[in-house]
């Protein structure tokens, strides 16, 4: 019989000598035999996609209510938008695609449902309980919270997987996290693949927001008009179309603006690279600051448009409404909860005793903040109706 080889990416063959190799990974929590077809890192994005929460990104939003359309991002298809423009980058920068695209679709596991207000909220909650952030949930979901494997809790990624979904993280947080938190306490940078994957998030929420924005009615093309990075796309697509109609015209102009933005980042990012001169992946790590980034002019032009963003469409009444009503469900749900640990389902009932018989009171806040962490936009609201409906019978 052939032997099986195992593929390119677990060696350092057409990786920049800087980038993250698995030759070199610190490794999983618990020790597991390496994967018979597959790089590490490949086996780390694999499980990700078989998670129930990466399931669950299906149907929790950002911006929009799940149920206001079908046409809108979801988390999910962030992810994969993300995945999609981390894994060009580290291409051309020859860095481990496989896990750029690992950090990106796992990037929003931990978010709540609702959107950053369902965080909030959440976090609002929890201010006399150790608080709740969506960057530390994710890293929650995946070493812990998952209940899939034999052996272990959670999904036992590797180290640099864990290190590129844990984005941020404060002195207090990092200090519990041992040798994982030890890089904001000696503020040491991750590698190359979770800096460009911070980018690509950046990059593919500011553009689908306006593309959705319209679609939604809330933005419109004169408005956006005032943003230099959509203007000067917006004239160079009318200039060479001008019967083009608007739904295509839209297409072309963010199309174009995601390219220019991927462009001017590459060229910036590449010459910070020759400049510094890197040999190793340390040499990165070891950096007080990000290495990558985009021109002073498009850094400038970008914040523009989230400006433009922050005030036309995350204040818009008709977000700012559902921003309102994501409040009174979660603070909702998480106080009966909390009062009343008997109403949460059986297997939640047991999470929660388990962490209130170790940690008391803040281990049961910490455990309701999971199950309401978990639940998507539909579940949330289903969930309220259930318990604060007199009338439902479930
Ligand atoms: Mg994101």
């Amino acid at each position: 019989m052939p032997s099986i080889t195992r593929p390119a990416d677990t060696t350092a063959a057409g990786l920049a000598p800087y980038a993250t190799c698995e030759t070199h990974s610190r490794g999983r929590r618990f020790p597991e035999p390496p994967p018979n077809t597959r790089s590490e890192y490949q086996r780390d994005r694999d499980r990700i996609v078989h998670s129930g929460a990466f399931r669950r990104l299906e149907y929790k939003t950002q911006v929009f209510v799940n149920h206001e359309g079908d046409m809108f991002r979801t988390r999910l298809t962030h992810s994969i938008e993300v995945a999609q423009i981390s894994r060009s980058i580290a291409r051309v920068l020859h860095l481990n695609e496989t896990l750029s695209e690992t950090i990106a679709l796992a990037h929003d596991l931990g978010h709540t449902p609702f959107g950053h207000a369902g965080q909030d909220i959440l976090n609002e909650c929890m201010k006399d309980f150790g608080g709740f952030e969506h960057n530390l949930q994710s890293l929650r979901i995946i070493d812990e919270l998952e209940e899939k494997y034999a052996e272990f809790n959670g999904l036992n990624l590797t180290f640099e997987t864990r290190e590129g979904i844990l984005k941020h993280c404060s002195s207090t947080n990092a200090r519990k996290l041992g040798e994982l938190g030890q890089r904001f306490l000696d503020k040491r940078q991750p590698g190359l693949e979770a800096q460009i994957t911070n980018i690509a998030d950046e990059i593919a929420y500011n553009n689908h927001d306006v593309d959705d924005g319209l679609r939604a009615g809330l933005l419109d093309i004169d408005g956006l008009c005032e943003v230099r990075l959509f203007r000067q796309q917006h004239e160079a697509v009318f200039s060479a179309y001008p019967r083009i109609s608007e739904k295509r015209a839209i297409h072309e102009i963010i199309r174009r603006m995601i390219n220019q933005q991927v462009t001017d980042f590459l060229e910036n990012t590449t010459a910070r690279i020759a400049q510094a001169g890197p040999t190793s992946r340390d040499d990165i790590t070891r950096l007080s600051e990000p290495l990558v980034g985009f021109s002073a002019e498009m850094k400038t032009m970008n914040q523009e448009l989230k400006q433009f963003l922050r005030h036309n469409l995350y204040r818009h009444y008709r977000v700012h409404r559902m921003t309102a009503k994501a409040a009174i469900i979660i603070r909702g749900l998480f106080e009966a909860f909390f009062n009343d640990p008997l109403l949460l389902p059986p297997e939640q009932q047991h999470h929660v005793a388990r962490l209130h018989s170790d940690q008391g009171d803040a281990g049961r806040a910490r455990g309701i903040a999971d199950y309401i962490a978990g639940m998507t936009d539909r579940y949330a609201i289903r969930e309220y109706e259930r318990i604060f409906n007199a009338t439902e019978l479930t």
